[in-house]
C-alpha cells in the first residue's frame, strides 16, 4: 500500500513563526547556530548537561558556543545531549494555539480550501481544476523537453495544472530553464507536458494536496508507461503560494505540488524537487516522524549513509545545530546539518524564502544554491531512482 512517509513543508514556513527570525523592529534574533570542532565535544557536553535541566527557559536565550575556525573531519559521534538549544523546533506538543501547519502535520483535522484559478471574466474565482483522469487523453507527443534526453539522468516530469496550452508555452519552458540552471550539477532533467492535467488541488495555507490522491497516482502511472517519471512536479496556475512534497513508500511515486505564479515560485520549485531527491529542510517546527533515509539532517555522524560521510570528509562543511525533532531517534533529539539557516547564505533548503530574482543573481555569479554534500546526496538518490526503474 502506498503511504505518505512524510510531508515536506515549503520554504515559506519561516513565515509561520516570524518572531523566531526577526523581531518587530526587523532586527535579527540570535539564531542559536553553533559551529564547533570535534575537540570541543567534552566541553559542549558538559555545558549541555548543565543546561539540560531547564531547556525551556534556555529556548529564549540560545547558548552560542565558541565558533572555531576549522572543523576537523574526525568521524566521531556528535554528542547526543541537548547541545543544540535552538528556538526553532524541538518537537513542540500540539495545542489549541499551535499554528495550522503544525496541526495538519500532526494529523489534527483542519478544513481545507480548494485551490482555484482566478480568471478575469467572469469577475469571480472559478475552480477550473477537475478530477477527470479517466477520460484524460495524453500521448507521448505531449511530453516535451528543452534539452536532448539523457538516459543517465532522472526525470522530474513537470505537469501543469490549470494552464492553457498558450500559457504553458509562455511559462513552463522558462521554469525548466531555471531548474536546469539550478540543478546543473545533478543528474536530473525536466521533461514537461504541453497540456494541463485535470486534477483538483486543496490546500491549507502552503500545504497542498490532491483532492483525490488516487487519481493523481493513476495519472503518474499512466504517463510513466509512456515515458519514465522518477519525480512528478505538478505546477499549478495559481497565485496562492503552495509548496509541498510527498514521498511514497520507499520514495516511489514521490510528487511535488507547487504554484506557478509569484515572485518565488521557481525558487520554491527548486526547493521542492530537492525534497524529491531526499534533501531535508534545515528546520522543522512540527511534530512529525522524520523518515528520509539518506537525509542531510542527522543526530550523529554514524547515522549518515556511507556516501554522505565520504562527501562530508571530502568537503568538510561546517556542522550546524538545527534544533530538536521528533524522529525514529526519539523526541526532541538534537539534529545537525551541513548548512546554516543564516539569511546571508543562499541555500535553497534553508528556512527563509528566496525570491526567483535572488536565485538568478546567485546563479549568475557562478554560486550554487546547494552545498557539496547536498549535491552528493541528490546524485546518489538519482542513481538509486535510475536503478529502481
Ligand atoms: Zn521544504
Amino acid at each position: 500500500m502506498e503511504r505518505e512517509l512524510a510531508y515536506s513543508i515549503d520554504i515559506q514556513s519561516a513565515y509561520i513563526q516570524p518572531a523566531l527570525i526577526e523581531d518587530s523592529s526587523g532586527k535579527k534574533s540570535p539564531r542559536g547556530i553553533q559551529r564547533f570542532s570535534w575537540k570541543h565535544y567534552a566541553l559542549f557536553a558538559a555545558m549541555s548537561l548543565l543546561v539540560a535541566c531547564d531547556i525551556k527557559s534556555d529556548l529564549k536565550e540560545p547558548i552560542v558556543a565558541a565558533i572555531p575556525e576549522v572543523v576537523e573531519p574526525t568521524p566521531v559521534s556528535l554528542p547526543l545531549v541537548a547541545l543544540s538549544i535552538n528556538p526553532y523546533d524541538y518537537c513542540p506538543p500540539i495545542t489549541e494555539s499551535s499554528n495550522v501547519i503544525s496541526k495538519v502535520l500532526s494529523g489534527t483535522p483542519v478544513p481545507k480550501e480548494a485551490v482555484v484559478r482566478p480568471v478575469q471574466t467572469p469577475q469571480k474565482n472559478v475552480d477550473i481544476l477537475k478530477d477527470e483522469i479517466d477520460t484524460f487523453s495524453v500521448i507521448a507527443e505531449n511530453i516535451k523537453s528543452e534539452n536532448p534526453v539523457s538516459a543517465s539522468k532522472v526525470k522530474a516530469m513537470i505537469m501543469p495544472i490549470g494552464y492553457s496550452p498558450e500559457e504553458i508555452k509562455t511559462n513552463i519552458p522558462k521554469l525548466v530553464r531555471f531548474l536546469d540552471w539550478a540543478y546543473e550539477d545533478i543528474a536530473i532533467e525536466f521533461p514537461y507536458l504541453d497540456i494541463s492535467v485535470p486534477l483538483s488541488v486543496d490546500h491549507v495555507q502552503q500545504l497542498a494536496s490532491f483532492t483525490d490522491k488516487a487519481k493523481a497516482e493513476k495519472l503518474i502511472r499512466k504517463i510513466n508507461r509512456m515515458s519514465p517519471i522518477d519525480i512528478s512536479v505538478f505546477v499549478i496556475n495559481t497565485p496562492q503560494f503552495l509548496g509541498t512534497t510527498y514521498w511514497g513508500e520507499e520514495g516511489k511515486l514521490s510528487y511535488a505540488l507547487v504554484s506557478g505564479q509569484g515572485a518565488s515560485s521557481k525558487a520554491a520549485t527548486v526547493h521542492e524537487i530537492g525534497h524529491g531527491l531526499w534533501l531535508s529542510d534545515g528546520y522543522k517546527d512540527h511534530s512529525l516522524a522524520y523518515q528520509i533515509p539518506n537525509e542531510a539532517l542527522f543526530p550523529n555522524i554514524e547515522s549518515l549513509p556511507q556516501y554522505v560521510k565520504e562527501a562530508y570528509l571530502k568537503q568538510q562543511p561546517p556542522i550546524v545545530a538545527t534544533g530538536g525533532i521528533c524522529s525514529k531517534y526519539g523526541e526532541n533529539v538534537p539534529i545537525f546539518t551541513f548548512y546554516n539557516r543564516d539569511d546571508d547564505e543562499l541555500n535553497i533548503m534553508k528556512a527563509k524564502t528566496s525570491s526567483d530574482k535572488q536565485i538568478e543573481i546567485t546563479l549568475k555569479e557562478g554560486k550554487k544554491v546547494f552545498d557539496p554534500v547536498q549535491i552528493a546526496i541528490m546524485n546518489q538518490r538519482a542513481k538509486e531512482l535510475l536503478a529502481a526503474r
